[in-house]
């Protein structure tokens, strides 16, 4: 089990002013911040992280259960989250991100994504990062042609926050 996770607050949450307080509510669940930077992300790594060549990956945007679908559906599913992270590229590329390494002793990536919340703020509960600071919903992201702006991105595997740790810091990560 991996002891770690992967969190970068996106460029609503630094324009937004709330760097430290999205931070406090990561150490007030007793998680640590091993590795922190403020960056202007690239394109290369944004691309990567969000892949627009991988089918499985686009299937998974959303957290929905597919299993259901017609071929149909699942091709008009397929195409409009496709667009989802195209707009996604953009909304994570239109300013500074902080890209942080948090630790934590019991599975630290699923505490994480607790204390985040869901991916559309209006879903998400009091208590956590999107549902008492985000303003944003998939309803009005839609509406505007853009991705939902929900503060921050938090790994959903420890397979996945070791692929970006590795991604985003590089080789040299364990360096203090
Ligand atoms: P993240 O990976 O950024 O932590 P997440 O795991 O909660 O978010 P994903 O399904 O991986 O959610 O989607 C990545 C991001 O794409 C979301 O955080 C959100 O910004 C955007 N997004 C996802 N689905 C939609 C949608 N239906 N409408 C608008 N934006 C969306
Ligand atoms: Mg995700």
């Amino acid at each position: 089990m991996s002891s770690r996770s992967f969190v970068f607050i996106k460029p609503d949450g630094v324009r937004r002013n709330l760097i430290g307080e999205i931070i406090g509510y990561f150490e007030k669940a007793g998680l640590k911040v091993d590795k922190l930077q403020k960056i202007e992300p690239d394109e290369a790594t944004v691309n990567k992280h969000y892949p627009l060549d991988d089918r499985d990956y686009i299937l998974t945007l959303g957290h929905r259960d597919i299993s259901g679908l017609s071929d149909k559906e699942l091709k008009a599913f397929y195409q409009k989250n496709l667009e989802v992270v195209k707009r996604l590229h953009k909304y994570v590329l239109s300013g500074p991100i902080v890209k942080m390494i948090l630790i934590g002793t019991e599975n630290p990536v699923a505490k994480v994504r607790e204390v985040v919340g869901k991916t559309n703020p209006a879903d998400s509960p009091k208590g956590s990062i999107r549902g008492d600071l985000g303003i944003d919903s998939f309803v009005k992201s839609d509406a505007e042609e853009r991705a939902c702006e929900n503060l921050v991105h938090a790994s959903g595997t420890p397979a996945e926050a070791e692929r970006e740790i590795k991604l985003w810091f590089g080789e040299d990560f364990n360096v203090i």
